[in-house]
């Protein structure tokens, strides 16, 4: 059986963990190791079957609990180049903790993982496909100013998909943001807006996914309902009825229901 649960999610930490029968990854440790600890028990899952941490890419939403995470587990940490020499150079993560760079598909606590590289503002992101031994397949995409070639190919055929749906286009105009900002996130390595995310996921229920999970929800600049209605919406328009595919939005600060594939 394979499980994804989104623990936190958002700007203010990230944290995902996907198990199947064979072990268990964590994608990112955006928030306190106390947190972290705290949502794995509130779904009894304990921290000591986890066997390594993915991590999207250098931004503290996504490694704020990494050093002290891996400090008490002492867990392998996978990331792009760049962003592990961030981490080493920085002190986020512990000195015993191994770290792999991922270039290719790599295996991972009995998970063939699969990354590929996203746009946005970091020193090098990426987004992660996670076969398991169960046969199931999970794409996770989180911080992207744009669906890109490489994005669309990692999601491709996934059973489930975790994509960011960021902001409501016409919330973050009006909000009071300054523009550099609001330049930031709506640019080509900012952050994904609700039609785009809604765009690429009617994509890829005509391939046939038919779980999908909405991340990185902006506090400000968005609502579940309306990223969630945003998809329901442009499905309808492909002929997609909301009974052939299950849709939630993760939630900020605690645990959302489990998915299971
Ligand atoms: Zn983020
Ligand atoms: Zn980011």
């Amino acid at each position: 059986m394979t499980n994804l649960y989104p623990l936190f999610s958002g700007s203010s930490g990230n944290c995902t963990l996907v198990s199947s029968s064979g072990g268990a990854v964590l994608v990112d440790a955006g928030v306190s190791c106390k947190a972290i600890v705290g949502a794995l028990s509130q779904i009894s899952f304990p921290p000591e079957r986890i066997n390594g941490i993915l991590v999207t890419h250098e931004h503290t939403d996504h490694i704020k609990g990494l050093a002290v995470f891996t400090k008490r587990f002492r867990l392998p940490v996978y990331s792009s180049r760049e962003v592990l020499e961030y981490l080493r150079d920085g002190g986020h993560v512990h000195p015993d903790s191994p770290l792999y760079e991922i270039d290719s598909p790599t295996e991972v606590g009995g998970m063939l993982v699969t990354p590929f590289d996203t746009p946005h503002d970091s020193v090098h992101s990426l987004g992660f496909r996670i076969d398991t031994e169960d046969g199931r397949s999970i794409g996770i995409a989180t911080d992207l100013g744009a669906v890109t070639e490489p994005v669309r190919a990692g999601l491709a055929g996934c059973d489930l998909a975790m994509l960011e749906s960021n902001y409501d286009s016409a919330m973050l105009q009006c909000s009071a943001y300054p523009y550099q900002l609001k330049r930031r996130i709506s640019g080509r390595r900012g952050h994904l807006e609700n039609e785009e995310c809604a765009r690429q996921l009617v994509e890829l229920a005509k391939e046939g996914t038919q779980r999908f999970v909405l991340c990185h929800l902006s506090r400000e600049n968005n609502m579940p309902e309306i990223a969630m209605q945003t998809v329901y919406a442009k499905m309808a328009e492909a002929g997609i009825g909301a009974a052939e595919f299950s849709l939630q939005a993760a939630r900020r600060s605690e645990p959302s229901p489990a998915v299971a594939l």
